[in-house]
């Protein structure tokens, strides 16, 4: 960040008085422009063992296989989020009541918080390929190697974990720290969901 964006005026990285961080401060106005992580969600689809993925048209991992995922927009629920990037990328209308939550990933390196729903497909869906997708399908873990599946589900161990939990329909919510793309996990933790039926 350059300048302001109140008064257009320059700004400068130092700590207002009583803040613990450095701050981009107008040295006009006075406005104090903090930033924040930003969440991306990503949502599981999936009918028995299989999951709706699309092969990713552009970079990053470009021809690679990822599940719906995109950035929380201003004054959007995480819900409305999930629903809206599954129907951007894959056609497909979820209904957002259906929708579990599946994991939470603290990435402090990239300075984001990601959060997983899962939802399991009433009946089958029709596909629609939306711009950010190439291909559009139902897969299953063993028709796709692992180094064809996108960023968004590869920097851990969760697709065997996701998909040993489709087999058995027994899920948990599972809670990660990562220090950054592509390194192990620093924490996980998984909820064993235990839900009355
Ligand atoms: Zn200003």
């Amino acid at each position: 960040m350059n300048f302001c964006s109140d008064c257009g005026q320059p700004v400068e990285l130092r700590s207002p008085s009583g803040d613990s961080h450095r701050r981009y401060v107008c040295v006009q106005c006075g406005a104090v422009h903090y930033m924040n992580p930003r969440v991306l969600l990503s949502c599981i689809a999936y009918q028995g063992d299989r999951v709706l993925a699309g092969r990713r048209a552009q970079a990053p991992d470009a021809g690679k296989w990822g599940i719906p995922s995109g950035f929380l927009e201003q004054h959007e629920s995480l819900e409305q989020a999930a629903v809206r990037e599954t129907f951007e990328e894959t056609g497909v209308k979820i209904n957002p009541a259906r929708l579990e939550l599946y994991s939470i990933f603290s990435l402090p390196a990239i300075s984001q918080v990601y959060v997983v729903f899962r939802t399991e497909l009433e009946e089958t869906p029709q596909l629609r390929a939306g711009p950010e997708c190439q291909e559009v399908r139902l897969i299953q873990m063993q028709e796709i190697e692992r180094q064809d599946l996108a960023f968004v589900i590869t920097d851990i161990d969760s697709p065997k974990i996701l998909f040993q939990e489709l087999k058995s329909q027994s899920f948990s919510i599972h809670k990660w720290c990562i220090d950054t793309h592509g390194v192990r996990p620093k924490e996980t933790r998984a909820y064993r969901l235990n839900l009355a039926r």
